[in-house]
């Protein structure tokens, strides 16, 4: 057998996660290996807390990175505060809001589902019916931004509703956190989850969460052991917990956790203030561009994600053979379309590092260029002459 060591091609990633990692997140990733209980380990720790924080918007105590993927993340929140036979209303408007289901199910909790269109945000007056009509219900969960249809949902709105109801809110903000405002505390939202590969532009694998005071208190409270033991935050807290002597519970991905103290550094250098504008204004250049070769957006103006640019894909045109050129000729990545979407849309994300000018300029003229050369009915050469110009007066 013939075995080589791996040389990963290299490529411009602008689907929906992960996202291009900066040369500064890779070099921090390859620092030598520490002990996860080092004195210098757990400075480190305290400053990921510290920075997540800040990034989330939340003094929350109860701030960390979990040691797994986005999906734990929700899983986290989902097993933490969610008890056999609770009732759980979900909003769903996309693929993740599914999963939200298939977890309270596996909590063994009851899920009252909230449908909204895909492509739409969440309508608040659904979620205020639901919560009438179930007075018993215990928790809200929502996705702030859905990825597989790029539709953004007021949170302040829905958790307002869910708090003047006597319901705990757990919020998805994978997609959105570092590329749209999430304020956790000003919102008043009670357990959130987030990813590192989207707008942090961090290596995949692993989940910040916050929990608020009152799901603090209702996972002390609980009268049903968390059934994952891995994932039980009550444990969690004694390996993470500030002021308390740390416990072995398992062993951190330490080198994964320089790259997140970089990556958020950067966010922090940058300022949350800047990181928004630069999506928002990234996503404006990029969609005169989609928009002067007649591609359209499905998701309304007012409620379309600036990271993830969910695009209808032209008549006629072969999906697959697209984004097969685009990699194969371009080694540009961008992604397909999830659940409902599949074949239909095309979704573009600027996420994090990867929103930058030349990935804007450089999807812009290979789309033109793969879609021309495939006789799709755009408007060749049009694209790159308006986002330019959007550019330029920017
Ligand atoms: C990517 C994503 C997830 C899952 O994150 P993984 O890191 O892939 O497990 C969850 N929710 C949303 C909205 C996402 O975009």
């Amino acid at each position: 057998m013939d075995f080589r060591a791996f040389h990963p091609p290299l490529r411009t990633l602008m689907g929906p996660g992960p996202s291009d990692v900066p040369p500064r997140i890779l070099e921090a990733l390859g620092r030598p290996t520490i002990g996860h209980l080092d004195p210098a380990f757990i400075e480190l720790m305290d400053d990921v807390k510290r920075l997540l924080q800040y990034l989330m918007q939340t003094e929350n105590a109860l701030t960390m990175p979990i040691s797994a993927p986005g999906s734990a993340g929700m899983e986290a929140c989902f097993v933490n505060l969610v008890e056999p036979g609770d009732k759980v209303i979900v909003c769903q408007n996309g693929v993740f809001g599914g999963r939200m289901k298939e977890n309270v199910e596996r909590c063994g909790g009851v899920a009252v589902m909230v449908q909204d269109p895909w492509g739409s945000a969440i309508d608040p007056q659904k979620l205020e019916d639901a919560l009438l009509a179930n007075p018993d219900a215990k928790v809200v969960a929502f996705v702030h931004a859905e990825t597989s249809t790029g539709a953004q949902s007021d949170a302040a709105t829905l958790a307002e509703l869910a708090r003047r109801h006597d319901c705990l809110t757990i919020v998805d903000t994978v997609t959105s956190l570092g590329g749209t405002p999430v304020r956790v505390d000003e919102w008043q939202l009670d357990a959130v989850y987030s990813g590192t590969q989207k707008c942090l532009s961090c290596v995949p694998g692993i989940a910040p969460v916050t929990f608020s005071e009152r799901a603090q208190h209702r996972i002390k409270n609980r009268t049903h052991k968390v059934q994952s033991w891995f994932l039980d935050m009550n444990l969690i807290m004694g390996y993470w917990g500030q002021g308390a002597k740390r416990a072995y519970h398992h062993t951190a991905p330490v080198n994964a956790m320089y790259a997140l103290h970089e990556a958020c550094l950067m966010v922090h250098e940058e300022g949350l203030e800047n990181a928004w504008a630069r999506h928002r204004r990234n996503h404006v250049a990029l969609r005169a561009g989609l928009e002067a070769m007649g591609i359209a957006f499905i998701v309304d103006e007012a409620h379309r994600l600036p990271q993830l640019n969910a695009v209808r894909i032209p008549d006629g045109v072969d999906d697959a053979a697209v984004r097969r050129r685009l990699l194969q000729e371009h080694h540009l990545e961008i992604g397909a379309g999830l659940g409902d979407l599949a074949g239909k849309v095309w979704r573009i994300g600027l996420m994090g590092y990867s929103s930058r000018i030349e990935n804007i300029t450089g999807c812009l003229g290979a789309l033109d260029g793969v879609l021309a050369d495939m006789g799709a009915p755009v408007a060749a050469g049009a694209a790159l002459p308006a986002a330019e110009k959007v550019l330029a007066a920017a």
